[in-house]
């Protein structure tokens, strides 16, 4: 039977508790058991995809195409797992199931209400949740802060599991929250002690907090929140601030966290073997080698999580490369406005987007690269807009665009999917998912990809060199115009990764420049540090 530890929020948000969660998952992992994650987000969307990547970050994209919250690519990465849509669960799709069964009459005769109605279609997903993924051990993340009143459904039904999974221990609350300090240097725990009493007017006891601070808290801190908050006195831990979130899953295991949940939730641990993280962060700290790296997008103003994932497979290839690589997020519409010095950088990276906002910068600076033989490397729109800048000064058709950007151009160069025509709804209607790219022999690409192509994990059911195909996810409504390819390919341009059914081009290349490659989709999203994604350690290595 799976044992489900839930894991809260306290005092305010982005405290990182999807990295916390992906942390206890890989303690667990590294100790023999089965873990997989889960996400539960509040808010009354369906699916990350029709949020603003400004406030929620990234939308990640399982392989069975659901658009999620960044969280789902912690885990993927913590985990190495490949997620799937039942493992992030946005509270519009429960109260529109709630809501559809109660038209059709499922509860025909009662009063349809948040309790039994809501939280039983939630316990029963989170239940889906763990048999979908097999695990022994499954970690929900309740997103929001407790005391959010839109969570306070998901936490009603969290405390139910408590009691309906019987006598042996097999739900436990680890609840997150901050632990100040203001002017003093003392670590201040009374916000920690009035999220402890949101949760526990909830009717849930935490049974492990875990303090969120700058720096590690003293074990007289420690000893005051179990004697505050209700819990005892070895159950309390201490997440601090660091530059690597991989050393978080040690950080917490030195503290004994690993032991108190075996104990807790009575799990029959195995002995560690050989984690091959622990040599990679001292890799890590090793490198010598420096190198910048300009990641060129318009969701420049406030944070990165709009490319987490992209920033996430460049540290991995970096280290795996040997370089410590300065990541510069650099605003397109800067470059626009002639603010960018380009020489600075040893290498460019294009990220998907959407939208017209920006993208003359972009193509600039793929013109740049181009040019001055700099290592480019385009993703989604990336890829379209290298095509266009290609088109563009190569092919010499002067405007050529993409129908998104320019619906009107003479060169539509880039063009809408033909099966996205017809579609008028926004949400998740966009081509999602892993698909098969099928690489082309002979190409840079079949080079990178070879030993991709035998590994079965990465392509379930497939275990054939000769296949030639890797599986990669995508997110994406517009694709190169067939029309144009022969000219392209005339003109130089290699596509060297297609889809293996029909004409569309998923990987280009020019064979001449030192490295300027660019994928239709997102290959960060495979990306582990144990495992960099073959793009994006070549791409790495070229900027040496
Ligand atoms: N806007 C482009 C499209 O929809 C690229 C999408 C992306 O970069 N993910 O095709």
């Amino acid at each position: 039977m799976t044992k489900f530890i839930f894991v809260t929020g306290g005092v305010l948000s982005s405290l990182g508790k999807g990295t916390i969660v992906a942390s206890i998952g890989r303690i667990l992992k590294n100790a023999g058991m089965k873990v997989s994650a889960m996400k539960i987000d509040p808010y009354l969307n369906c699916d990350a995809g029709t949020l603003n990547p400004y406030e929620h970050g990234e939308v990640f994209v399982t392989r069975d195409g659901f658009e999620c919250d960044l969280d789902l690519g912690n885990y993927e990465r913590f985990l190495d797992i490949f997620a799937t849509k039942e493992q992030n669960m946005m509270m519009g799709s429960v109260y529109k199931s709630v809501v559809e069964k109660e038209r059709k009459g499922e509860f025909l005769g009662t009063t349809v209400q948040l309790i039994p109605h809501a939280t039983n279609e939630i316990k029963h997903r989170i239940r889906h949740a763990a048999d979908v993924t097999k695990s022994d051990v499954l970690v929900v993340e309740v997103g929001g802060t407790v005391g959010d009143i839109e969570s306070d459904v998901v936490f009603e039904a969290a405390r139910q599991m408590r009691f309906e999974n019987g006598e042996s221990p097999s739900v436990l609350f680890v609840h997150l929250a901050l632990v100040p300090r203001i002017t003093t240097n003392e670590h201040k725990t009374k916000p920690m002690q009035h999220s402890v009493k949101a949760l526990l007017s909830r009717g849930i006891t935490p049974d492990i907090l875990i303090a969120r601070s700058d720096s590690m808290i003293s074990e007289g801190v420690k000893k005051k929140i179990a004697l505050m908050c209700n819990v005892l006195s070895d159950s309390v831990f201490c997440s601090y601030n660091v530059d690597n979130i991989y050393m978080i899953p040690e950080i917490l295991k030195a503290q004994g966290l690993k032991e108190n949940l075996a104990k807790k939730l009575e799990l029959k641990l195995k002995p560690e073997g050989k984690d091959e993280w622990h040599a990679l962060l001292s890799k890590w700290e090793g490198r010598k080698t420096h190198r910048k790296i300009a990641v060129v997008g318009k969701y420049a103003q406030t944070t990165r999580d709009t490319y987490m994932s992209v920033f996430e497979a460049l540290k991995h290839a970096a280290v795996h490369a040997g370089i410590k690589a300065q990541l510069d997020l650099v605003n397109s519409e800067d470059v626009e406005k002639n603010l960018v010095d380009l020489k600075q950088y040893n290498g460019f990276l294009i990220p998907g987007g959407y939208g017209s906002r920006g993208t003359e910068g972009k193509i600039s600076v793929i013109k740049y690269a181009r040019e001055n033989n700099v290592p480019v490397l385009g993703i989604c729109y990336g890829l379209q807009l290298s095509v266009i800048e290609y088109s563009r000064h190569i092919l010499g058709l002067s405007g050529a665009n993409s129908t998104e950007i320019n619906p009107d151009t003479k060169y539509p160069v880039i063009d809408i999917l033909p099966e996205q025509k017809a579609i008028d709804e926004k949400g998740g209607t966009m081509r999602l998912g892993a698909f098969d790219v099928k690489i082309v022999k002979g190409t840079n690409a079949y080079k990178l990809y070879e030993k991709e192509m035998e590994t079965e994990s990465l392509k379930p059911g497939v275990k054939n060199s000769k296949s030639e195909i890797v599986f990669k996810r995508f997110r994406h409504r517009y694709e190169v115009n067939p029309n144009y390819v022969e000219k392209l390919e005339k003109a130089g341009m290699v596509f060297s990764g297609k889809d293996p059914k029909r004409e569309i081009m998923k990987v280009i290349e020019l064979p001449k420049h030192k490295f300027f490659m660019g994928c239709q989709y997102h290959p960060e999203f495979d990306s582990r540090l144990e495992r960099p994604e073959p793009l994006y350690l070549a791409f790495v290595k070229a900027t040496i």
